[in-house]
């Protein structure tokens, strides 16, 4: 945690320079570095919880919640939501003091945050002198009758559309990959709470072959399928508050319907991108880092010391959760198929691989732990390993079941559970992700990590749209390391 404490004397009474400053949605007004202050959800722009969103003269935004404010003190509190930078924790206070004679103000702006340590020098001057110093003086300057002119407008924020051509992957009965057809699409004028989006990437996950063959029915054929899309925002329904045109976004959500080059979307679940990660990149790794995030964080909080063991390591969520996994200070175990899996996951660090096509991992597992098991499993293999994940775990272990690759588990008579009192859990990505907090308390773990550099997302496979029936096969086939996704075609 760093801390950057500025202050000033400001040659004005208290009174006027509290009038500005407390205007949360009102530093628009004087900072040279905000074109656009807007409130969401139109609260009061003084009421505790209210979010501002800025749109900074670079083009960048940022996402701020007041925390406290006080009149009596001449104080405030904010946090940071939303920022291109990695200012991790970051919480600034605002306050005023009079100065003996009346006539002049001592303000103090102070605020603490992480930065990752490489870059501390560089984000302690950004936020001392860009920030407050550059504050300091462009409110001497508004005081003094220089008032600061907005670069840019307030967003408009009609609902501007009419329908549009577009080009989607329909499934018209559940099968194989066969049942995936490229075709052109209407789409819609957005209603008044939708965004139209521009996608870029869209990121395939297991779960859409699931979604497929019918196994979950999360799509009713006929019907468009993709939990996970990259793009940019083209036009934005009058009732959206806090997105613009031209915001970068990403999803990873239900309703199914990514597999589209322009879909209408509710804002509830949209993520707004770092400029660090790429299109590619975010559509690669969004759904999978979430995934990983309420894995290792809530279904079974991995400590320091913990032996994990992950099935389908070199897969999607697998290459993210092994990482994150020893960030977090555990001992890694993790099983693939193929000897050039393998190699992969020794190269980011995964502490033992064990190819289980033709090694049992659980002897293995309990060989490394000396006969005492590992601590936790996560299993998305299901039907070939749910047995002999059991079977590797310590007494009073975890099994977190979360995927069916190879198959259903079928029936299973809960009583064994007791030879070694093991915890079961079969986690839903819907629960878990199932309000705006949820999502973006996730999403930004995630981006925490990437910021970080404890997660490297490998660069995807790339298919087009139209050859997502290639993916699909590719995936179930066990080809893939890491990530696919669909590049799309603009051809409308
Ligand atoms: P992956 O890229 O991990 O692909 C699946 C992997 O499973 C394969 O690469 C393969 O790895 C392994 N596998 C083992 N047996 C089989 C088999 N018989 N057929 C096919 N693959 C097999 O996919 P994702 O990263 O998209 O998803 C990983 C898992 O996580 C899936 O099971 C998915 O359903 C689950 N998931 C669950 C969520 C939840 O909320 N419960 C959310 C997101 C994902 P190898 O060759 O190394 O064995």
């Amino acid at each position: 945690m760093v801390e950057v404490r500025k202050s000033t004397i400001v040659d004005a009474p208290i009174e006027r320079v509290w009038a500005m400053l407390r205007d949360f949605n009102g530093h628009d007004q004087w900072h040279p570095a905000v074109s656009v202050s807007m409130i969401e959800e139109s609260a009061p722009a003084d009421m505790i919880g209210a979010v501002r969103d800025f749109k900074l003269a670079d083009g960048s935004r940022i996402r701020e919640q007041l925390l406290s404010l006080s009149d009596h003190d001449h104080s405030f509190q904010y946090c940071i939501l939303e920022v291109p930078l990695p200012l991790m924790g970051y919480v600034a206070n605002v306050k005023l003091r009079a100065v003996t004679d009346g006539n002049q103000t001592f303000w103090e702006w102070n605020s603490r945050f992480s930065p990752p340590k490489s870059r501390e020098k560089e984000l302690i001057k950004t936020v001392g002198d860009d920030i407050y110093e550059v504050g300091f003086r462009a409110i001497k300057q508004a005081l003094r009758g220089q008032v600061k002119v907005a670069t840019f407008p307030k967003p408009n924020t009609e609902t501007l559309g009419t329908e549009a051509n577009a080009h989607a992957i329909f499934m018209d009965r559940y099968g194989g990959p066969e049942v995936l057809q490229y075709r052109a699409i209407t789409v819609p004028k957005p209603n008044t709470d939708e965004v139209r989006i521009r996608q870029r990437f869209v990121g395939v996950n297991y779960i859409d072959i699931y979604t497929r063959t019918g196994y979950f029915n999360l799509v009713t054929p006929p019907g468009i399928l993709g939990m996970e899309a990259v793009g940019v925002i083209e036009i934005v329904g009058g009732g959206v508050r806090g997105f613009h045109t031209g915001d970068r976004v990403a999803y990873a959500c239900v309703p199914p319907g990514a597999y589209t080059s322009l879909r209408n979307m509710k804002t509830d679940y949209l993520v707004r991108l770092p400029d660090f990660l790429s299109d590619e990149l975010a559509a690669a790794s969004l759904l999978k880092g979430i995934t990983a995030s309420f894995l290792l964080h809530e279904v079974y909080a991995v400590k320091s010391g913990d032996v994990v063991l992950a099935h389908a390591a070199a897969g999607g969520v697998g290459l993210l959760l092994c990482q994150w996994a020893k960030a977090l200070g555990a001992t890694v175990i993790g099983t693939t198929s193929s000897d050039e899996k393998a190699e992969r996951l020794r190269k980011i660090g995964v502490d033992h691989v064990i190819n289980y096509s033709r090694e049992d991992f659980a002897s293995v597992a309990l060989e490394i732990t000396k006969g005492k098991g590992v601590d936790v499993v996560y299993d998305a293999v299901g039907k070939d390993t749910f047995e002999s994940s059991l079977r590797a775990l310590r007494p009073r272990g975890t099994l977190i079941s979360f995927g069916q690759a190879s198959g259903d588990i079928g029936a299973y008579e809960i009583g064994k559970l007791a030879n070694k009192s093991i915890t079961l859990s079969r986690p839903n990505y819907g629960h878990y992700t199932d309000s705006t907090e949820a999502v973006n308390l996730h999403a930004q773990r995630f981006f925490d990590q990437l910021r970080m550099g404890n997660i490297i997302v490998d660069s995807p496979a790339k298919l087009s749209l139209s050859d997502a029936h290639t993916a699909h096969t590719k995936i179930a086939s066990r080809e893939t390391v890491g990530s696919i996704v669909l590049w799309v075609e603009q051809l409308t």
